[in-house]
């Protein structure tokens, strides 16, 4: 359909360091598919894995690749067998491409299916001028979503998923990691209703965002023992709920510790190594730990979307605004983490 039509990207190219600007073919679409000009884009930790090309990249990116998977644009074209879009419409995609037929696809869990091809890491992305996805990764935002949060809906459906996985109403929270997820939950926590919501960050700048976000209490780890805040917040035995956000080995035993009896932790931060914990901690404070895995497909995108319109406010988390001719400094900027999340603009 669009042979021969060319469009930038940003790619990469070979196996090793770095992401280049390019001129490539714009995607071609099946009967299924949606293309969509791409408007704005969010930068992930994972592109910034690709960008190093660290071990983990080495073993999931086969180049050339185009990378990015969060992103928002408008409808540009659609395939043959597509009903339900319209030309210009406002679009964002879900970033993990299932394959519908294994038996949890078919029961409509497809946030569980095992074949999950992610967008801008097994397929070309969206940090290029268009990008292509079958119909059913594509969500039609409501009117009144602002444009550079539905450009980040992918990571704020991480932090939504992830907030509602245990009620929180009246409970106190833990939030280990203020990296963009983490500030984006803490906000979620208390629009629904987390007494209080204490955040662990050894980054400054970033416990100065996760209390902009709505945190009440943003402790440094190194200098103070979750237990030391007990006390002052009025708690009597540990946090009821736990939000594991920076894949940090360490984080994850604090936590552990902090629990009341009954507690409950998800975890969705991704650590590099191996984590040892103690299980007799587990079991004895009859702990439930629930591994936490993209989105629920389309209920947290809903959920998004009522609680946006209904006060959630997370815009605070968007500190950086780059067009994708300066994708380095963008670049520079995410990994500084004297940052929030860092935007891209693709208009021409
Ligand atoms: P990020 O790396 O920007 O944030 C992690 C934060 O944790 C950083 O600000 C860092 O300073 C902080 N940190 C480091 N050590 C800490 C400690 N001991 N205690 C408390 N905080 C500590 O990452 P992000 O983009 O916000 O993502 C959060 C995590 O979630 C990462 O581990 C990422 O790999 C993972 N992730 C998982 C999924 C999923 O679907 N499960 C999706 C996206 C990201
Ligand atoms: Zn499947």
């Amino acid at each position: 359909m669009y042979k021969g039509i060319r469009m930038l990207a940003l790619v990469k190219r070979e196996a090793g360091p770095g992401l280049e600007l390019h001129d490539v073919r714009r995607p071609e679409i099946g009967i299924n598919d949606v293309l969509i000009r791409v408007s704005k884009t969010g930068i992930c930790g994972t592109d910034m894995h690709i960008q190093s090309w660290d071990a983990w990249a080495q073993r999931a990116v086969t180049p050339p690749l185009i990378v990015g998977h969060e992103f928002v644009g408008t409808v540009e074209a659609v395939g043959s067998n597509v009903t339900g879009f319209t030309s210009g419409e406002l679009v964002s995609g879900e970033g993990h491409v299932v394959c519908g037929r294994c038996r949890h696809c078919l029961a409509g869990r497809r946030e569980l299916c095992a074949h999950t091809i992610g967008l801008g890491v097994g397929r070309d992305g969206a940090f290029a001028e268009y990008v292509a996805l079958p119909m059913t990764n594509v969500w039609h935002h409501w009117e009144g979503i602002d444009s550079d949060v539905a450009a980040i809906f992918d990571p704020l459906g991480n932090a939504v998923h992830t907030a509602l996985a245990f009620p929180v109403l009246g409970e106190d929270v833990l939030i280990s990691g203020a990296g963009p997820i983490g500030l984006m939950a803490t906000a979620v926590a208390r629009h629904a209703g987390a007494r209080h919501v204490v955040v662990t960050e050894p980054n400054a700048y970033r416990r100065g965002l996760a209390m902009k976000l709505g945190a009440t209490l943003a402790v440094n780890p190194v200098d103070r023992e979750l237990r030391d805040v007990f006390a002052e917040l009025d708690m009597v035995e540990g946090f009821d709920v736990a939000m594991e956000m920076s894949g940090n080995a360490g984080a994850l035993r604090s936590a552990l510790a902090a629990m009341a009896h009954g507690g409950r932790i998800a975890v969705l931060g991704l650590p590099a190594d191996d984590v040892s914990l103690d299980i007799g901690e587990i079991v004895l404070k009859m702990l439930t730990l629930r591994g936490i895995y993209g989105r629920e497909m389309y209920e947290t995108w809903y959920m998004m979307t009522v609680m946006l319109r209904s006060g959630l406010d997370i815009a605070p988390v968007i500190t950086h605004r780059f067009h994708f001719t300066e994708h380095e400094a963008a670049f520079a900027a995410a990994r500084s983490g004297e940052s929030g999340k860092v935007i891209m603009d693709w208009s021409s």
